[in-house]
């Protein structure tokens, strides 16, 4: 048989999709016949996929997001990193603080509560402020880490969305921060089995930045100090710091291409679809 003139419909396509096949969706059928057929059996495949992740949650297990979280929160602890917890509303002077202003291309993505106030983009600016305060309290050596919701609004498809969570560290006062740096990315990164290279990259805040990236996927953002920023929140010395967005890690991890699966969701809950 010659085959290769049917291919999964575009009603199959999508629910296939929904239900996270990531390869194979481009198959050639000799008829409709053996393509409905294969569709059902992939879909089944799938569906217990999906039930067996809900299931995982019904047992009391935490989330696989929530998991890695835990392994990195594990890791820096061990590090001697000291949690810390800030807003999530905003003032709207620290982010002149951060050298954002209404030309800046991140200005467009703002969530604005009221005049003064946003949801936070980041979470650099409130760390920024407490490093002052515990530069002063602590030696000169801080090393602090949060991990919370941050909002941009988003134009762009399958790695965007509007609310993320990020996790984000810093350690000041460090002696050798591109080496610690290093550092602290293979003792983060090198747990999940997956492989990820650094790659510098221009950034509109520091200039420019080093990303951590998994098959192509940025799933983090490293910088090193002192900077040129560093004079309007009044620290000094050298730092390290990075942000880490945990779905991304999360869809590396899971090798989804949709952020979707493993965001904050009313469709999805531990990267399974709801309506299945
Ligand atoms: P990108 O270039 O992919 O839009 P970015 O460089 O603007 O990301 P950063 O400001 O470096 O993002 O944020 C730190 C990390 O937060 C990123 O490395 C990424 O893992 C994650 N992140 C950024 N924007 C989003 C988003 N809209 N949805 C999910 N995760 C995001
Ligand atoms: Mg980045």
């Amino acid at each position: 048989m010659s085959g290769g003139y049917m291919k999964f419909s575009n009603v199959q396509l999508q629910r296939l999709v929904e239900l996270g096949l990531e390869e194979g969706l481009e198959r050639d059928f000799d008829c409709g016949r053996q393509r409905d057929d294969s569709f059902r059996q992939l879909a089944r495949g799938l569906e217990k996929n999906n039930k067996a992740a809900l299931d995982r949650l019904q047992q009391g297990l935490r989330p696989d997001i929530k998991l890695l979280e835990e392994k990195l929160l594990h890791t820096l602890r061990a590090e001697g990193y000291a949690e810390v917890s800030t807003p999530i509303l905003m003032s709207k002077g620290l982010l002149q603080k951060m050298g954002l202003t209404p030309e800046h291309p991140l200005w467009r993505q703002l969530f604005w509560v009221d005049k003064n106030k946003l949801l936070r983009p980041m979470l650099a600016p409130h760390l920024y402020h407490l490093l002052r305060h515990l530069q002063k309290l602590w030696d000169g050596s801080v090393m602090i880490f949060e991990v919370g919701p941050v909002f941009r609004k988003e134009s762009k498809g399958q790695e965007h969305v509007e609310e993320f969570t990020m996790l984000n560290l810093v350690s000041l006062g460090c002696t050798n921060p591109d080496e610690q740096l290093r550092l602290m990315v293979d003792k983060l990164f090198g747990q999940f089995g997956k492989t990820y290279s650094l790659v510098c990259a221009p950034s509109e805040v520091y200039g420019e930045t080093t990303d951590v990236v998994i098959r192509g996927l940025e799933v983090a953002s490293a910088a090193v100090g002192p900077h040129a920023l560093d004079a309007n929140w009044e620290i000094s010395g050298p730092w390290f710091g990075m942000g880490i967005g945990l779905e991304r890690l999360a869809m590396a991890v899971g090798d989804y291409s949709n952020i979707r699966r493993v965001s904050r969701s009313l469709s999805y809950q531990n990267g399974a679809r709801l309506n299945i």
